[in-house]
């Protein structure tokens, strides 16, 4: 009991000091507090309640869905000199007998167990009468409805506490820090008066870079180049999207893995394997990649297309850099991106409020991708942490681009959609600064206003651009309508259009220095354009559009 967490860190880990946070955290769980922690990925959780485990009597059990996963967790363990076993669907019987063995004779500290082997009868007629000192839940957001991981198996874990002898302490680790999924996490895990800690959500040694308007698969194929020699990921929105990235990185040699949902177990399993031994450098692969892998050395990581949420974002570059090292993160931005994630909300989710708080997560990533002010400082103010300072090391920051006023254009869109009366998509919005003679700006007698066609000068593109900047500055506003035929968004003015058109003050923004040639011809790109097309008409997504 008396055992000092400082030597345990350095006895068995072998480590000189601990994290922010970590302290903090271990001192309430062997205060026997419970205790819930929300720590960034990378940031140390296993330690956190391990380092208890063992300076408290009794036996620790630890919940986690990653089945892959626990056994390295284990084996690690075990490899310290610390008696560590899992319990998941991978053992055999006799395995099975082993393990429950082992833990009636006490010979376990740690236990690993998959939550859904929670209510096996043996487990718990033998483990209720021992010494249960805490119940540790790793990704605990999986209990929540509201993250972006739901497990049902995880609403097991409260009765199986109710039914152990004595009510050990339940501590709960995630990286998500969203309000719904921590109180869920409380509610629904029923902690009783918990500590709670948010610690440190800053990764110093990632360099976070958003590119706008450049040939994704150009770029792609020029980064790998690069890059050949060190691990990195490459992540993707849809399955197909990763095939085609992997074969066209295939073809060309490169050292290269791929990950996502419709490959099979043993498919996935061998893939994670070689990229986490080093045998194979890059990962291609959905979100379905990464939860809980701890591999030290990741250098980079790319996203291809833009992600759900600033959580999901996070939680992604988050892989990178886990051993301290300088780590590049770069997102390529496509306005398509937009609608791919909107569909994937669309047929993903059917509970409405869900539905509705999906697409502010995702309102909120596009603002941040269209925004100029310090990415880090954007990221870490979205998950509560007062981060004051630019930090000097994402694209926003080093981009030396000019700054240039641009009040006559937005006044231009915001005295044209007053006059539309009605609120509509951006699209239509568009189409009549444009000047467009699409059937339905002419019935509806658009070509009549005063502002028909005043911004001819835009391109298409450049106008969707234009107008999704001003909604990240909040001169313009998105509204999401729900209605019988799916969701769709449209624009609205708020205060500070009113005051752009008034005169009272001024849209200035920062112009993306780095604006490379936009359509590169190669082969790949060739082939993913194909491919948006081919998704499009299978999954009734239009290519290339932004807010419906
Ligand atoms: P996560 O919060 O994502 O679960 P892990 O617990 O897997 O993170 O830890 C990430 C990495 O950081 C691991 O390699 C771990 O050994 C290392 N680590 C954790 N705490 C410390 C520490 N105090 N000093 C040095 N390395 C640490
Ligand atoms: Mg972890
Ligand atoms: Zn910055």
């Amino acid at each position: 009991m008396n055992i000092k967490p400082l030597d345990i860190l350095h006895k068995y880990y072998g480590y000189t000091s601990f994290r922010k946070g970590q302290e903090n955290i271990i001192t309430s769980i062997i205060n026997k507090e419970d205790v819930l922690a929300i720590m960034p990925t990378g940031g140390g959780k296993s330690i956190c309640y391990q380092v208890p485990a063992l300076c408290l009597d009794g036996i620790t059990i630890v919940i986690s869905p990653l089945i892959s996963l626990m056994k390295d967790q284990v084996d690690a363990l075990n490899t310290m000199g610390i008696k560590a076993s899992l319990i998941n669907s991978s053992l055999s019987n006799s395995e099975y007998s082993k393990v429950l063995e082992e833990i009636e004779n006490d010979e376990c500290k740690i236990i690993y167990i998959a939550p859904e082997r929670l209510d096996s009868m043996e487990f718990v007629n033998i483990i209720r009468g021992k010494n249960i000192s805490q119940v540790a839940i790793d990704e605990a957001h999986c209990v929540s409805q509201w993250g972006h991981d739901f497990r049902v198996s995880y609403k097991k874990i409260p009765y199986f506490i109710n039914r152990l002898d004595k009510r050990p302490i339940v501590t709960a680790f995630t990286a998500t820090a969203s309000n719904e999924v921590r109180e869920d996490i409380v509610n629904i895990l029923d902690l009783h008066k918990p500590a709670i800690y948010i610690t440190g959500f800053d990764r110093e040694n990632l360099s976070i870079n958003i590119v706008k308007s450049s040939s994704k698969n150009k770029y792609t194929l020029d980064y790998v180049e690069n890059h050949k020699n060190e691990s990195g990921i490459i992540y993707a929105s849809t399955r197909k999207e990763v095939e085609s990235i992997y074969e066209g990185l295939l073809k060309r040699n490169y050292s290269v893995a791929k990950y996502h949902a419709g490959l099979s177990n043993e498919a996935r399993k061998e893939y994670q394997e070689n990229f986490i031994n080093d045998d194979i450098k890059i990962m291609v692969a959905t979100n379905a990649f990464g939860m809980g892998i701890d591999k030290p050395n990741i250098r980079w990581v790319l996203h291809y297309n833009m992600p759900q949420s600033i959580e999901n974002y996070y939680q992604e570059i988050g892989r990178a850099g886990r051993d301290g090292e300088d780590s590049e993160c770069v997102l390529l931005f496509s306005p398509g991106d937009v609608h791919t994630q909107k569909y994937l909300v669309e047929v993903g989710i059917e509970n409405p409020e869900r539905k509705r708080v999906q697409y502010k997560k995702l309102q909120q990533m596009v603002d941040l991708v269209y925004s100029n002010t310090c990415y880090r400082k954007s990221i870490l103010n979205y998950f509560g942490e007062p981060f004051l300072e630019d930090c000097n090391n994402c694209s926003n920051c080093l981009n030396e681009g000019e700054v240039v006023d641009k009040t006559l254009d937005a006044q231009k869109v915001i005295s044209c959609i007053a006059r539309m009366k009605r609120s509509f998509g951006a699209t239509m919005i568009i189409d009549v600064l444009r000047g467009s003679k699409n059937k339905k700006v002419l019935d509806l007698g658009f070509d009549t206003l005063t502002t028909y066609g005043i911004m001819k000068n835009y391109s298409n593109e450049d106008l969707k651009t234009f107008i999704n900047t001003l909604v990240s500055h909040g001169f313009l506003d998105v509204v999401e309508n729900i209605g019988p035929r799916g969701s769709f968004p449209t624009i609205k003015l708020n205060e500070q259009s009113l005051k752009v058109i008034k005169q009272e003050i001024k849209v200035e923004f920062k112009e993306d220095k780095v604006t490379k040639s936009r359509y590169v011809e190669n082969e790949l790109y060739e082939m993913l354009v194909s491919l948006r097309g081919e998704i499009a008409k299978e999954e009734g997504v239009a290519p290339y559009m932004v807010f419906g």
